[in-house]
This record gives structure tokens, C-alpha cells and sequence, in this order.
């Protein structure tokens, strides 16, 4: 057969995730730690690691690990689920809750895959647009969620790209008004350092994601993780890879979780950079950066492709959101090493000024 036939519908015109990842001297595109795993951490790793088992399957569901964050959270075992990424979380979530008749309630611009993988599902997205200043349209949440037809409700605190933490209340009211799934995506919280993990005690419908990508250095590793009520958990684990969490990443893991307490510095040295590289941002004129809980800020810039273009052949790497729908004319900076925050803002400033 020289040809075969379509693939399935839904299908038809998606574009596969595209991270935009390009060699450059200071990467400040995907919101990764600028530091990597710190060597007497990585020698702990190495003899982990050596101890594994290739030749035997992982423990499907990284129990060890699971243990680990349940005992740091007051939480069960049952309550925690690893998974390969974050991202491999959140396309269970999907499949688990969303589907054809099903519908998804979305907050734009937000993080591109949680309407990629309700397209994969079949699962109807509800958009409700964020305000000119990217807060969320809490009224119209809330007045939505009162028709009762919504399966999921996606949060995204800190978000990405636009920087800013749902209000706690808000987040309280919405678990309060519906009995969907409501996924709290807290991939950033440690940069916020707030989280809504406590509302888990009395209400069933919470589910928090977080990740070891981005506060724990690990996004070579692939690893994420929710916390939720063991009877949503039993659902995840219906529709999940049985072996997708390998076992030299869980053995990792485990030695990053341990000894999570030594990564504490460098979160706050990402905190205070973020202070100022918010402030150089906005003095450059012509340049308005968001507000961000998170470790990256999200800017309009006059020209902002050509902005994008001339960093890069400064060799700094940033995210072009300026022909992304809601976002026109933005773009993202990750906060990185203080010498590379530099070099982005020098950049930004040499191009704003015309050199
Ligand atoms: N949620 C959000 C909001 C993210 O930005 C990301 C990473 N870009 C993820 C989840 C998934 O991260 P990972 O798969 O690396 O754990």
C-alpha cells in the first residue's frame, strides 16, 4: 500500500506541542531551574542509580516516592500519584474526567496543554476569557459553574505564561459552588509560596498538580506529581501507563525529594531576581511587564518578534507569545542565573534604544 488512511478526527489540523527549544547561551525559554542538581546531591543520585534493577519492571505506582510526599504533605499514600511530567497527569486527568460529552472549563491564556488534551479526548472547552490585566473573570467562573454541566475546572496558580496566583478565596469558592474536578496546577508554587493544598481535607473535588521541573531542577527527569482524594486517584490510576514513571527516574526522585530542603536558596535567589528583573522591565520605556508569582514575567514590548529575534542572536533565548491569541505583542523571560538575567536585560535595553 502505497497510502494509508486518515488518522483519527480529531486529529485533522492539531499542532503538536512545540516547546520552541533552540541552542542559545542563556536558555530563558522554558521556565527550567537555571541551576542544575548540585553535585553532592548528583553523587547521591549516581549510587542510587547504580543500585537499580534494570532487568525488573518499576513499581508501577513508585510507592517509595509516593510515601515520601505523602509524609511531607500530612497526606496517605492513596492520595498521591506519580506521573512522567506533570504533563502525563494532566492528559490522565483528561481522560478520566474529560471525553466526548463531557466539557473542560478553561481560563485563557493559560498553559497551551490542558485544551490540547481535551481536543484529544473529545471533551468540550468552556472558555472564559481572563480580564485586560490577565486576572481572572471570577464572576463569570462562578456564574458558569451554576449551570452544573461542568466536568473539569483547570486553575492554573502561579500561571503560566501570565505570572499571577488565583485569589485563595476565589479558588475556595469555586470547590464550594461545583462538584467537578477542580485541578489546581501549582507546577510554579514554590515560587509563589502559596499553595491551596489544605482545602484537600474537606473537599473531595480538589486535585493539585505539581512538578520536580521547574523548583527541583529535574526537567531532563520527567517527573510530577497530584495530590488528591484516594477515591480520585483510584480513577487516575484506571487510565494511566502502568510502568510510564521508569525506575532510574523514581530512584532520582527520591533523592531530590529528600533532600528538597538544600534547593530552599536557590528558590529564593529565583525570588529576589525575579524582584529585579521586574523592576529593570519597567524601566525600560516602552516595556510593561505583568506582575508574576512565578519564575518568569511576562512583558509587552513595541515590535515584540523582532524584540524576540534580535535577543536571540544576543544569544538569550526568551518565549515569543506575540502572535499567541490573547497574548499579542508578549513575550516570556524564564529567570535565570543573575549574570544571564543581565544579559536578557541588556539586550532588551539595546534593542528598545535602537543600538
Ligand atoms: N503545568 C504548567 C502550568 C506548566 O507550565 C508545565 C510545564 N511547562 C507543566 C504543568 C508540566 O510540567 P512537567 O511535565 O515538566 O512536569
Amino acid at each position: 500500500m502505497d497510502c494509508v488512511r486518515a488518522s483519527a478526527p480529531q486529529l485533522q489540523g492539531l499542532v503538536p506541542y512545540d516547546p520552541k527549544y533552540l541552542p542559545a547561551e542563556a536558555m530563558l525559554s522554558a521556565n527550567e531551574n537555571p541551576r542544575d542538581v548540585e553535585d553532592s546531591i548528583r553523587e547521591e543520585i549516581a549510587r542510587e542509580v547504580a543500585a537499580v534493577a534494570l532487568n525488573r519492571y518499576p513499581d508501577p505506582l513508585a510507592n517509595d516516592l509516593r510515601d515520601l510526599i505523602a509524609e511531607a504533605n500530612g497526606l496517605t499514600r492513596e492520595q498521591v500519584l506519580i506521573g512522567n511530567g506533570g504533563d502525563e497527569l494532566l492528559f490522565n486527568i483528561a481522560l478520566a474526567w474529560g471525553g466526548a460529552g463531557r466539557r473542560m472549563l478553561n481560563l485563557p491564556p493559560t498553559f497551551s496543554v490542558y485544551a490540547a488534551n481535551a481536543r484529544l479526548t473529545g471533551t468540550e472547552v468552556v472558555n472564559i476569557p481572563r480580564l485586560e490585566d490577565f486576572s481572572i473573570d471570577e464572576d463569570a467562573v462562578l456564574e458558569r459553574l451554576g449551570a452544573g454541566d461542568i466536568d473539569i475546572v483547570v486553575i492554573t496558580s502561579p500561571n503560566n505564561p501570565t505570572g499571577e496566583c488565583a485569589r485563595e478565596e476565589f479558588i475556595q469558592r469555586v470547590l464550594e459552588a461545583t462538584d467537578a474536578l477542580v485541578l489546581v496546577d501549582e507546577a510554579y508554587f514554590e515560587f509563589a509560596r502559596r499553595s491551596v493544598l489544605s482545602y484537600l481535607a474537606e473537599h473531595k473535588n480538589l486535585i493539585v498538580l505539581r512538578t520536580f521541573s521547574k523548583a527541583y531542577s529535574l526537567a531532563g527527569v520527567r517527573m510530577g506529581y497530584v495530590m488528591a482524594h484516594s477515591d480520585v486517584i483510584r480513577e487516575l490510576i484506571k487510565v494511566r501507563q502502568p510502568y510510564s514513571v521508569d525506575a532510574v527516574s523514581q530512584a532520582i526522585a527520591r533523592v531530590v525529594f529528600a533532600n528538597r530542603a538544600s534547593f530552599e536558596a536557590r528558590i529564593d535567589e529565583i525570588i529576589a531576581e525575579r524582584g529585579r528583573v521586574m523592576e529593570a522591565l519597567a524601566a525600560i520605556p516602552g516595556v510593561k511587564p505583568y506582575p508574576s508569582d512565578a519564575n518568569y514575567i511576562l512583558f509587552a514590548v513595541e515590535g515584540a518578534d523582532q524584540a524576540w529575534a534580535y535577543l536571540y542572536d544576543r544569544g538569550v533565548l526568551i518565549r515569543d507569545f506575540s502572535s499567541s491569541a490573547m497574548l499579542e505583542g508578549t513575550l516570556r523571560a524564564s529567570i535565570g542565573t543573575p549574570e544571564q538575567n543581565d544579559a536578557f536585560l541588556a539586550a532588551l535595553e539595546d534593542f528598545v534604544s535602537g543600538k
